[in-house]
């Protein structure tokens, strides 16, 4: 019997939304942005030096960094950058989450937070969302070693308002309190003017959703310098080199093209207005999304079957087969015209 069986470390990985090989899809299951990426994004790469690559990437990435500062008008000490909000979460648990005690966070919530928990063996509890799947911020006036929460929360789709937020904050001196904020582009009211109130505060950001760069990997986070400070020597405990030289550089492209970014968050939010019209024609109840995706439930319908129906006609939205949640679908807001394909092939799904 092989013994090194035994010191493997033992996890269940994150399920990511589900990537179709197959052309012609119409995507909606993964939040990704439907536009593309600025066309500086794609000028900058045009014209990279690639001379360079040979050399290492600077560890710091300050190029980016003092980007993301000057245009948030924070301090560039104030600033952590990543591959993707997930390393960056992932660096912030290992970092932040270091008690005996519970990290807290929603039952209902993006489903990497009890992944890491794992991983990094951190022990947690989860508070219930209310029947309206709200979160209730004095849920969180409880002995812990941490509290994380989207806002809005993912997959609901639902904010907090930043009041509440603040409570939660305040109420828990004692612990770092993240604020992820993946979806707040769309609508949502940002914590990050409470940085320098509160030091155990880290807000959290990427170019997945609203700069429409899932596929470069960039994500990045916003505290206090001591600890931003923390994070960085634990990623620099880990591996210097996280972000690749012409990631960093597109990153800055993408910041500097504000008038694009508006654009494209502005498309977006006014076809999930939109959507919300239409979907409640046929038949749909949702809650008030404040992100690029809607959490919507049919009246007769199960989500499932909608689900697996779409997917035959190559339509492809997020179903979670959780309890609470199994009779919801999670649809990213595409294009238009994406959208007008979507709203015809539920039309004949439901009416059979
Ligand atoms: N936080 C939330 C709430 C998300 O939904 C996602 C997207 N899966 C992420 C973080 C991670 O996004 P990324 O790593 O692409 O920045």
């Amino acid at each position: 019997m092989s013994s090194w069986k035994d010191n493997i470390r033992k996890v269940t990985p994150y399920t990511p939304g589900e990537q179709p090989k197959i052309s012609d899809v119409i995507k909606l299951n993964t939040n990704e942005c439907p536009y593309p990426p600025s066309p500086l994004v794609t000028e900058m790469i045009e014209k990279m030096d690639t001379e360079r690559f040979r050399l290492y990437p600077d560890p710091e990435a300050s190029l980016l960094v003092n980007e993301l500062a000057e245009y948030y008008n924070v301090k560039p000490e104030q600033v952590f950058v990543g591959v993707g909000s997930d390393d960056v979460l992932g660096m912030a648990f290992l970092t932040c989450f270091n008690s005996e005690k519970p990290i807290l966070f929603p039952d209902i919530t993006y489903s990497f937070y009890d992944v890491w928990a794992e991983l990094f063996k951190i022990p947690y509890k989860t508070v219930a969302l209310d029947e309206q799947f709200k979160i209730n911020p004095l849920d969180f006036n409880k002995e812990n070693g941490g509290i994380i929460f989207p806002n809005p929360n993912a997959p609901t789709a639902i904010e907090m308002p930043l009041e509440q937020v603040e409570e939660v904050i305040k109420n828990n001196p004692d612990v770092v309190v993240i604020v992820d904020e993946a979806y707040v582009d769309f609508g949502g009211h940002t914590a990050l003017s409470l940085i320098d109130k509160y030091d155990n505060l880290l807000v959290v950001r990427t170019f997945s959703k609203s700069r429409a760069m899932a596929g470069m990997r960039i994500g990045y986070a916003f505290g206090s310098k001591e600890l931003i400070d923390a994070i960085k020597a634990v990623k620099f405990s880990y591996n210097s080199y996280t972000m690749n030289q012409a990631t960093i550089e597109t990153g800055v492209a993408a910041i500097k093209d504000d008038t694009y970014f508006k654009n494209t968050v502005s498309k977006i939010i006014e076809t999930r207005e939109n959507a919300k019209k239409e979907l409640k024609k046929l038949g749909f109840s949702f809650t008030d999304s404040k992100t690029n995706f809607i959490f919507a439930t049919h009246e007769r319908m199960p989500a499932k079957e909608i689900f697996e129906k779409l997917k035959k006609k190559n339509i492809f939205v997020r179903y979670f087969n959780k309890p609470g949640i199994d009779n919801y679908l999670r649809i990213t807001i595409g294009t238009d015209e994406e959208m007008k394909k979507l709203y015809k092939a539920l039309q004949v799904i439901l009416q059979k």
